[in-house]
């Protein structure tokens, strides 16, 4: 079995609180929210990151994207993170997008 944290949460080893599911995506609040809406968006299927990302799985991450983003009324705003790397400062080696709203968000980042 994978030792992957996110895989382990998409085959529902690991509780998450879920905000969206479809065949190819699975969407859940994350455990240290920055904003007071702070979603993670992942590909069920195990892609590191975005340099891992083909062009179907990115087209189903979009749509669940507007699907949440519509759902939890993000229409003042929004910010689609993806760290990538170390340099980016991934900790967590399984694609995701930091969906965060709820607040203004600074610009540069940190
Ligand atoms: P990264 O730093 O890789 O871009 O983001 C990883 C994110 O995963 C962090 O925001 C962190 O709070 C979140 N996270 C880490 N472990 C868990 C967990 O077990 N459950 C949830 N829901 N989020 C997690
Ligand atoms: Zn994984």
């Amino acid at each position: 079995m994978s030792e992957c944290l996110f895989c382990k949460i998409a085959a529902g080893q690991i509780p998450a609180k879920l905000v969206h599911e479809d065949e190819h995506t699975l969407a859940f609040r994350d455990i240290n929210p920055q904003a007071p809406q702070h979603i993670l968006l992942i590909p069920k299927k195990h892609l590191e990151n975005m340099l891992g990302l083909d062009d179907a799985t990115a087209a189903h991450m979009l749509a669940a994207m507007r699907k949440i983003a519509e759902a939890e009324n993000f229409g003042r705003g929004f910010r689609v993170v993806a760290n990538t790397g170390e340099l980016g400062g991934q900790t967590v080696y399984h694609l995701h997008w930091h969906l965060l709203s709820g607040r203004h968000l600074g610009w540069p980042p940190g």
